[in-house]
């Protein structure tokens, strides 16, 4: 079990314990202590574009068999329920060669609802990423290893640092290009990559 104090990233007095699998041990052996944390933001793939940006031949490439991905801002606009034709073109070719799923900390269960039906994939809601427990269950309907799934989200407090406990790949995304978001939003998601880069 591995101790690390949040309070850099929160402005509060934050310890939280957890279990670190997967390649992680193996970075930690080469970083110092207090850069492990961000050692297990930092994504197997940082992409810079979003989810239609992802090449996915080279994930396949690289023995990934199944994608699970983040719901708002990575495949839909926040609360729109609304899937565009680039993505909807995008995850067409991935449903072919990948086994697919949502796994999205949103807690509406008529927009969850929607969204699997929109989607056309399983969604599991209430997720509250970073914890492990919905990608396992994906993991179990997938019948894979962890190390051939990657997690695909915008958010590395949520998506990566989750992906990473459960020993899964992670892609980090920016927000759909197609989203509108206020300012401090965007320059918030900028100093997130700058902390996991350095
Ligand atoms: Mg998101």
């Amino acid at each position: 079990m591995t101790k690390m104090n949040l309070s850099f990233y929160t402005g509060r007095r934050l310890e939280v314990a957890f279990k670190i699998v997967g390649n992680v041990e193996e970075f930690k052996k080469v970083h110092k202590p207090h850069l492990s944390f961000m050692v297990i933001l930092r994504p197997t793939y940082l992409i810079n574009g979003d989810v239609t940006d992802i090449d996915l031949e080279r994930l396949r490439a690289d023995g990934i068999a199944g994608l699970i991905f983040d719901l708002d801002s990575t495949l839909i606009a926040p609360r729109s329920g609304v899937l565009s034709d680039e993505v909807a073109a995008w995850l067409k070719f991935a449903r072919l060669h990948f086994k697919i799923a949502i796994v999205s900390n949103n807690k509406k269960e008529p927009y969850l609802k929607k969204a699997q039906e929109v989607l056309e994939m399983p969604v599991i809601g209430y997720a509250a990423k970073p914890s492990r427990q919905a990608f396992f269950k994906v993991l179990k309907e997938f019948g894979l290893e962890a190390s051939q799934i990657a997690v695909i989200g915008d958010r590395p407090l949520t998506d990566v640092l989750g992906g990473h406990r459960a020993g899964m790949k992670t892609v980090l995304v920016w927000p759909l290009k197609t989203q509108v978001e206020p300012r401090w939003i965007k320059m918030f998601r900028r100093l997130e990559r700058c902390v996991i880069r350095s």
